[in-house]
């Protein structure tokens, strides 16, 4: 099936009590069970819940994927993929991955024993020389938070399956309708459905794709071990999203590309950040490995008063932390979400105090570009 079909039908089917079309919001804690030892497969709402079933089944489908395992927040997922792993396992990291997921692992994890190395693994052949005895997992993000470096999943993936480690990407920035990383060989996909994936800004959600059947039998145990399962409205408000997913993405990358252009055209920016620009150092690979080129786009203004001041003047955009909801978003990484990030490691990273980072929402792009224009110049 395409992507728009499964996303509208994938994992749901009419009610058979009621032919309800849409999936019921399953409500319930425990279910009632006919005789001792005999019930319908649903014991307790922690471990059995059909909306949830419905959601993960759903979302596997659009990632290419068997088993979706979903959670109550994508850091959630992220903790939980760290049952993977064991004290004294060493982890290789792409260097500016999410800032929640540096201080999940740097500031919490690695008081577990876990070890980690933080590269740059938009040179493959970084990911190769940094694996020790002792490393099991390399994890991924591309395009990275919120520089927008891509790693070649290609590369990676078979560099991983060399050496026998789990790969696992986080898909949170392209969304399944623009990158599917099992299909390019990698063993699982991570996605803070927060974002796109629910797109409207009013749910907190994560997700673990995989067709491994190893590393979804150890998941699917934490899941129900660990407890950090979403809510059967939250599940319910995903499931009602991802039917528009294919048709958001289009329009929040066809307006990406313009505000992208516009950035750099007008040199309001000193310097943009976006896959889809010819000037963007990997713009094949992102021709390559995606099907659009996403729609965040960081733009550094060079001098941080400039910066401020349009942080300050915007009126479409929204000051606020998050991403991929329908709204555009405006935001400041250095104080915000990367703000847990030592200032010496933020500026080697590029994260300087007059870099912008925008989540260019599906409004009308003639709106959007005249609020920068706005703010800048008024
Ligand atoms: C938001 C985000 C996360 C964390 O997800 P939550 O749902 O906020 O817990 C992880 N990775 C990326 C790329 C994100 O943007």
């Amino acid at each position: 099936m395409g992507f728009s079909t499964d996303a509208i039908h994938a994992g749901q089917k009419p009610d058979p009590v009621t032919g309800a079309v849409i999936t019921p919001i399953y409500q319930t804690s425990t279910y009632a069970q006919e005789e001792l030892g005999k019930h319908k497969g649903y014991e307790y709402g922690r471990t059995h819940n059909l909306t949830r079933q419905s959601l993960e089944a759903n979302i596997a489908a659009l990632e290419k994927g068997k088993y979706g395992i979903a959670f109550a927040s994508g850091l959630a997922a992220t903790q939980a993929l760290m049952s993977l792993v064991k004290s004294g396992d060493h982890i290789i990291v792409s260097k500016n991955v999410y800032g929640g997921t540096y201080r999940l692992f740097e500031l919490i994890m690695k008081d577990y024993g876990l070890d980690f190395s933080w590269i740059d693994t938009s040179v493959p052949e970084n990911i190769e020389n940094s694996i020790r005895n002792s490393t099991k997992l390399v994890y991924l993000e591309t395009p990275t938070n919120p520089m927008l470096t891509l790693t070649d999943l290609a590369a990676a993936s078979d560099i991983c399956k060399k050496h026998n480690l789990i790969s696992v990407v986080d898909n949170t920035f392209m969304s399944p309708y623009l990158q599917n990383p099992l299909l390019l060989d990698c063993d699982v996909v991570l996605h803070s459905s927060t974002k796109y994936i629910n797109g409207h800004s009013d749910v907190i959600g994560g997700i673990i794709v995989t067709s491994n059947d190893k590393v979804h039998e150890r998941i699917r145990y934490i899941q129900n071990a660990i407890g950090a399962v979403p809510s059967p409205f939250d599940c319910w408000l995903i499931l009602r999203s991802t039917k528009t997913l294919a048709v958001r993405m289009e329009r929040h990358v066809q307006n990406a590309m313009e505000l992208a252009k516009f950035l750099d055209d007008s040199n309001l920016a000193e310097k943009v950040y976006y896959p889809g620009l010819t000037s963007h150092p990997q713009h094949e690979l992102a021709k390559k490995q995606m099907r659009g080129f996403g729609g965040m786009i960081s733009a550094d203004f060079g001098d941080t008063e400039k910066a401020k001041k349009l942080l300050r003047n915007v009126k479409i955009f929204t000051l606020g932390e998050s991403l991929g909801g329908v709204e555009s978003l405006i935001s400041h990484p250095a104080s915000m979400t990367h703000a847990s990030v030592p200032k010496v490691e933020r500026e080697r990273l590029g994260i300087t105090d007059s870099l912008i980072r925008f989540s260019v929402g599906i409004e009308d792009i003639e709106d959007l570009i005249s609020d920068i224009n706005n703010a800048l110049n008024g």
